[in-house]
């Protein structure tokens, strides 16, 4: 299967489909990765809150794949905001993982009440400069955190990475981000694996193509543009959320899909969470 390529505004080309690592233990990570990797996914989204960059690398070098056929994205992590921590911060996952550059390095919260989010966004440009990273870009920023990035820096961000699911659209944020050339990324694809997944609808059109409620979300998500990276410990999933290209939704099962809209959260709202 050929996973489509999305072009960021940086010129670099992110898969549409990655393997997310959060919640994954560390004891589990690498052979996880190591599967991951093995059915095909060659894109992978860690964080260095998630404790698991060092196992990450260890599955990529083990792998065997060359470093430009992966794109490898972390996080900074919110005690590490300021130009030089983020930085700092940066060298660190640089050496867990073992690579000498990252593909996209996202500021993980905006943390509205620390107000540093311009000030660490300074220090990511500076370390595309340094070759550290290839693309940056931020996670959980609302219309008004963007902003203040756009009227206060030179660099726009190459993606958003925000909680979008069936049950939480974006609609808005989304239509944001795609006026000013941002990909959206979307964290916790099928709602973690609750709720989301197994609503009639969803369900209903799975059956008529012979897939799952999860593969039918995260078609929905391919559809609609948005990246995903779906996590999961078990090998079966992990090959099943990689097999999305070989079906298509009409028009009327995205909108059956579209009206499970509830503007409901499973993480904090970014404005409230410091
Ligand atoms: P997810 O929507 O990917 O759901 C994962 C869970 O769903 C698994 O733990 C498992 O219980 C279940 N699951 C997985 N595949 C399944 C399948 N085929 N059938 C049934 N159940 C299945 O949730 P997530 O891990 O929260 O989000 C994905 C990734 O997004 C994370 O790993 C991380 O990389 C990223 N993320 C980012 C942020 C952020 O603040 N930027 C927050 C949360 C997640």
């Amino acid at each position: 299967t050929d996973v489509p390529g999305i072009e960021l505004n940086s010129g670099a080309t992110i898969p549409q489909l990655g393997f997310g690592v959060f919640q994954i233990e560390q004891s589990q990570t690498a052979e996880t990765v190591a599967k991951a990797l093995e059915i095909g996914y060659r894109h992978i989204d860690t964080a260095q809150m998630y404790g698991n960059e060092a196992e990450v690398g260890e599955a990529i070098r083990s792998s065997g794949i060359g470093r430009d056929e992966l794109f490898v994205t972390t996080k900074c992590n919110n005690s590490n905001h300021g130009r030089l921590d983020s930085q700092k911060a940066l060298d660190e996952s640089l050496q867990k993982l073992g690579l000498d550059y990252v593909d996209l390095y996202l500021i993980h919260w905006p943390l509205p009440g620390k107000d540093l989010y311009v000030d660490t966004w300074r220090g990511f440009e500076e370390a595309v400069k340094d070759g550290k990273t290839k693309s940056i870009g931020v996670s959980n920023f609302q219309d008004h955190h963007l902003e203040r990035l756009f009227s206060e820096t030179e660099t726009v961000p190459a993606v958003n990475q925000i909680e979008l699911h069936p049950h939480m659209q974006q609609l808005a944020m989304r239509s944001f981000d795609e006026r000013h050339g941002i990909a959206t990324e979307a964290w916790s694809p099928i709602g973690q694996g609750k709720g989301v997944i197994d609503e009639p609808a969803i369900e209903g059109i799975a059956k008529k193509h012979d897939k799952t409620g999860a593969q039918v979300t995260l078609r929905w998500h391919i559809q609609l543009g948005n990246i995903v990276f779906p996590k999961s410990v078990t090998p079966s999933r992990i090959q099943e959320n990689f097999d999305i290209f070989d079906f298509e939704l009409n028009d009327e099962e995205m909108s059956a899909i579209g009206e499970l809209e509830r503007a409901e959260r499973i993480g904090p709202d970014p404005d409230q969470f410091d």
